[in-house]
């Protein structure tokens, strides 16, 4: 469903991403880990055509998206990606279901009434049915980061991108954001997760890539990964994390 091949980009002078390869199939839970500053959100700012890479080639869904140009090109990725992060961003001046309604009606032209009842069918799902009504100053950040997550699946995109999505939470509320998204790879989302959260990881994804510097230093199934590592890079880094 997705893949990046040979994927070059920099800021300037400097080359942040330095030919990545990564591929997720249809149905898959693929993580990236690796140190703060090696590349991991800009694959994924890739991915959704915010960022644009200069060499290389990223297909989402058999359609070439790292040429994108037109406004209305970046939108309808947008509408197949969906793009959760660290700050949950919620329209404060909406209601928690107004939050999830006012995409599918605006820019995907749904009857309100369906996006409504789509709505609460997704707060059910994130186990949040019971604040529809609730402004997201009145909740918890674990609870807006799950409402974020609803409100990503709205659009019924291909495929969900999660940037390290408990970093901003009290650890208290790490265990049910992690919950919410473990049910949703059970049910098959297909996803990309970058996470500080070795043992979550190990439990959901299907293959873990391993970053550092802006290379892909070893890929491979978690428990080839974490309990053998390939690399000196890579075990160094996770005795480090754990
Ligand atoms: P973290 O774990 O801290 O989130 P990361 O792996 O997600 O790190 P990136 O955010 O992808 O790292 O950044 C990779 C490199 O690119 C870093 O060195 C960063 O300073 C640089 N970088 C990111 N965005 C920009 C930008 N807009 N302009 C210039 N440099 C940038
Ligand atoms: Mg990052």
């Amino acid at each position: 469903l997705v893949s990046l091949r040979d994927v070059h980009l920099a800021f300037g002078e400097t080359e942040v991403l330095k030919g990545i390869d990564v591929e997720v199939k249809q149905g898959q839970a693929v993580s990236i880990i690796g140190p703060s500053g090696s590349g991991k959100s800009t694959i994924l700012r890739c991915i959704t055509g915010l960022l644009r890479p200069q060499r290389g080639a990223i297909e989402v869904g058999g359609v070439r998206v790292d040429g994108l140009r037109t406004e209305s090109e970046l939108i309808g990725l947008r509408r197949r990606v969906g793009f959760v992060f660290q700050q949950y961003n919620l329209f404060p001046h909406l209601s928690v279901l107004q939050n999830l309604v006012i995409s599918p009606v605006k820019v995907g032209g749904e009857p309100r009434a369906r996006a409504e009842a789509r709505a609460r069918e997704l707060l059910a799902k994130v186990r949040m049915e019971h604040k529809e009504s609730a402004y997201p100053g009145e909740l918890s950040g674990g609870q807006q980061q799950r409402v974020a997550i609803a409100r990503a699946l709205a659009l019924r995109p291909e495929l969900i991108l999660f940037d390290e999505v408990t970093s901003a939470l009290d650890p208290e509320m790490v265990g049910e954001v992690l919950t919410v998204i473990r049910d949703l790879v059970q049910d098959g989302l297909t996803c990309m997760l970058v996470t500080h959260e070795m043992r979550f990881a190990e439990e959901v994804s299907d293959t873990v890539y391993f970053t550092e510097a802006g290379r892909i230093v070893e890929s491979g199934s978690p428990a080839r990964l974490f309990g053998a590592p390939a690399s000196e890079r890579t075990r160094a880094f996770l005795q480090r994390a754990s």
